[in-house]
């Protein structure tokens, strides 16, 4: 069948949207007709080529939509399921799995541009495109792994639930998986955009006492503030590290997210901490990124740790975080600036650069 779809041949190039060749689920594997995709930085950085991947490419790893056929001993889905993406599959198999931490799933050790037989389901003029993550949720249809679905609740949006996908379960997993995040604490959250704001949100949630959202982006700070952060610092007008020091008050925060992904907003991220303090990675860094720490800052018992795809049980906490937004206990609705169709994504991805939305979703008919 064909799909409609957004391909990357080159970097630094627009993406084309056209139509490509979708092949038939093979065994284990499950195609989709997505409703939404939320566009997310991870993207970008395939398309600046800060994130090396082999081309062409179908990207998208932040989609919701309905199955619509399973191939052979597919178990977990079948046609008419509505889910969201993983874009880390999870096997319920491996040594990780089993030992609790299924968002390192031995699966991510084969290459991510193919089904696990080493070959592609997209054809554009009988030449194979790679998948993204496997899910290339530009498009209207793709294949996945049966590993890389998660069933949701039928009466949930598609259009919001697929943030869950990415943005969400990236930004408020760590505080609830990783630094675990108990009542009173005081957080710090360095970047707020649309995987920040869900830090904020989570932080907030937990009921932690001082919510601190470090951005160079005023607008960003004004969602900062409607997300749950109770002091707001622009790092661009003053030394973030010492006003965020001050504001905790014992010498820093108990707790900083680094939520951008360079070396000096993780260095500051680090240095906002307290004596005993956690720092959690949840940006994406451009590969070749490094760090400089002075090693006491780590003898002085500070943690530093990072969080993929939320750190925990995605299988359960994406269904979770869907359940707190359906009764009315998390905000999706309000993370989403503008809603696109798929002929738009290079102007979305525009608006992304510019810092002009919190989330664009990609929305299919
Ligand atoms: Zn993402
Ligand atoms: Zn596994």
């Amino acid at each position: 069948m064909d799909a409609n779809a957004a391909v990357l041949y080159e970097v630094n190039k627009p993406l084309v949207i056209e139509d490509v060749e979708v092949l038939e689920p093979g065994p284990h594997e499950v195609r989709v007709r997505w409703a939404a995709n939320g566009v997310c930085h991870s993207d970008l950085h395939v398309m600046t080529g800060d994130y090396p991947h082999p081309l062409p490419v179908v990207l998208g790893h932040e989609a919701a939509g309905v199955v619509e056929k399973i191939g052979a001993g597919v178990e977990s889905v079948k046609p008419g399921d509505h889910v969201c993406s993983s874009y880390i599959p999870s096997c319920g198999k491996c040594w990780y799995c089993i030992g609790g931490q299924p968002t390192m799933c031995a699966l991510r050790d084969k290459p991510r541009w193919f089904m696990l037989d080493g070959t592609s389901r997209f054809r554009k003029n009988g030449q194979p495109l790679h998948h993204f993550l496997q899910v290339s949720g530009y498009a209207t249809h793709s294949v996945l792994l049966e590993e890389s679905v998660i069933p949701i609740r039928k009466d949930a949006p598609l259009d919001l639930a697929c943030l869950v996908s990415c943005g969400v379960l990236a930004g408020a997993g760590p505080v609830f998986n990783r630094a675990k995040v108990p009542p009173g604490a005081s957080v710090a959250v360095f970047g707020c955009g649309g995987v920040g704001l869900n830090t904020i949100q989570a932080a907030r949630m937990v009921g932690a006492g001082k919510i601190i959202a470090v951005d160079v982006n005023p607008q960003k700070l004004t969602w900062a503030e409607e997300f749950g952060a109770t002091h707001v610092v622009d790092a661009s007008k003053e030394d973030p590290v010492a006003r965020v020091q001050a504001i905790g008050g014992i010498g820093g925060v108990d707790f900083a997210f680094e939520v951008v992904g360079t070396q000096k907003t993780i260095e500051q991220a680090l240095a906002s901490t307290h004596r005993g303090g956690m720092c959690v990675i949840v940006g994406v860094s451009p590969a070749g990124t490094r760090l400089s720490i002075d090693p006491g800052m780590l003898l002085q018992q500070r943690v530093l740790t990072g969080s993929s795809f939320g750190a925990g049980h995605q299988r359960t906490d994406v269904p979770l975080l869907i359940d707190l937004f359906m009764a009315g206990k998390y905000q999706l609705k309000e993370l989403v600036s503008r809603r696109l169709p798929l002929k738009e994504l290079n102007h979305a991805f525009d608006l992304m650069k510019q810092g002009e939305v919190k989330r664009s979703v990609i929305v299919y008919e």
